[in-house]
């Protein structure tokens, strides 16, 4: 999470006032609505004190995209917003308040439990300065094992340890759960941005001659989409070529859902002429979609998406990959909509 703004904080009124209109007027001339949350975000894109939030702003214009809600929202919740383990810490809250009741009540059994309870105060310390779920749940398993361990010599404490056992593998399992859905979309199931970033890292280490390939899907004129049908059907149109893609994937594939009405899809082991068949599936397939309303049986217009393709080359970053699978899917677009392209390698410095 980016730190508090103790520049920001400490502007004088005339700068802070410039600021503010400067944020106004890149809301008004994107006919974008002052809320809170969008007004923020061009603060500081204003202000420039968010380097990355500027970049992925500027890029978007400088590839004359339009700025839009969705993307200040979800800026929002990246760069400002961001804080993946805000349940996690709940999750901790609990297994505190349930860690000092064990703690009290193996300080009245007395002998025999003091090592327990000197681990449980240790992991109760533990817990106070734990961010993060691996921090927490590293404490977690510690303390089972310690109340196994400590079950097994304390015969009194038994059924009460046991119940605590149970408790904290509940709440593990939770945390397990809040940590899973802190890396993916809401609306689609799919990865979210959040979630791409540990895969393509781990991709990314594996040995450059697998041949790794990426793909970036975008529907076509989603817009007007949104637009005819309302925000609520275009809702209801990413979720159906998300599906698609999901099943369309294999194995080790994983599916991103990357902006708006745009997807990446990971696919290690996958040399391009494998990976251009698999996009030239998807597009077939959303080309075929027919949705159809279900309140009224009101079917939509049949729609398309553009598609990109770039493979990893030997010295290929993230970020030189993603630039040349988006470069890839701006062709698409450029040519007309409803194709694949296949990114030059010479993006990549070849
Ligand atoms: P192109 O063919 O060039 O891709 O045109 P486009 O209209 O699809 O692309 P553009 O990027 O101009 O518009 C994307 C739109 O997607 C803008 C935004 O209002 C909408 N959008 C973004 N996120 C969501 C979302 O979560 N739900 C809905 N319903 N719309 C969204
Ligand atoms: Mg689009
Ligand atoms: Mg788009």
């Amino acid at each position: 999470m980016p730190a508090v703004d103790s520049k920001i904080a400490h502007q004088d009124f005339n700068e802070a006032r410039k600021l503010g209109e400067r944020a106004f007027e890149l809301l008004l001339e994107h006919a974008i609505a002052p809320t809170p949350q969008c007004y923020a975000v061009a603060y500081l894109y204003a202000a420039g004190t968010h380097a990355e939030l500027r970049a992925e702003i500027d890029q978007r214009l400088h590839s004359g995209r339009a700025l839009d809600a969705f993307l200040f929202a979800e800026l929002h919740e990246r760069h400002i917003a961001v804080d993946p383990y805000k349940n996690l810490r709940g999750v901790g809250g609990d297994l505190k308040q349930l860690v000092e009741q064990l703690a009290q009540s193996v300080g009245e059994a007395g002998e025999g439990a003091a090592a327990f309870g000197r681990e449980l105060e240790a992991g109760l310390g533990e817990l106070d300065g734990a961010s993060g779920a691996d921090a927490v749940e590293a404490v977690v398993m510690r303390l089972a094992d310690a109340t196994r361990d400590a079950v097994r010599g304390n015969v009194q404490l038994q059924q009460q340890l046991h119940d605590t056992l149970e408790e904290t593998e509940t709440l593990r399992s939770e945390l397990e759960q809040q940590r899973r859905a802190a890396l993916l979309d809401p609306l689609t199931g799919l990865l979210n941005r959040r979630g791409m970033d540990a895969q393509f890292d781990e991709l990314m280490a594996v040995d450059p001659s697998e041949p790794l390939s990426v793909l970036m899907v975008d529907i076509d004129h989603f817009k007007r989409i949104n637009d005819t049908y309302g925000h609520a059907l275009g809702d209801a149109v990413i979720r159906n070529v998300a599906e698609v893609i999901r099943k369309c994937l294999r194995g080790a594939d994983q599916a991103v859902r990357y902006g708006g009405e745009e997807f990446i899809v990971l696919l290690p082991q996958t040399p391009e002429d494998a990976a251009l068949h698999l996009a030239e599936t998807i597009r077939t397939r959303i080309q075929s979609l027919r949705l159809v309303r279900k309140r009224d049986n009101f079917m939509l217009e049949p729609f398309t998406a553009s598609l990109g393709v770039a493979t990893r080359a030997r010295d290929d970053t993230r970020e030189t990959l993603l630039q040349r699978v988006d470069s890839a899917l701006y062709a698409s677009k450029g040519a007309g909509r409803n194709r694949v392209t296949v990114g030059a390698a010479q993006f990549a410095g070849h």
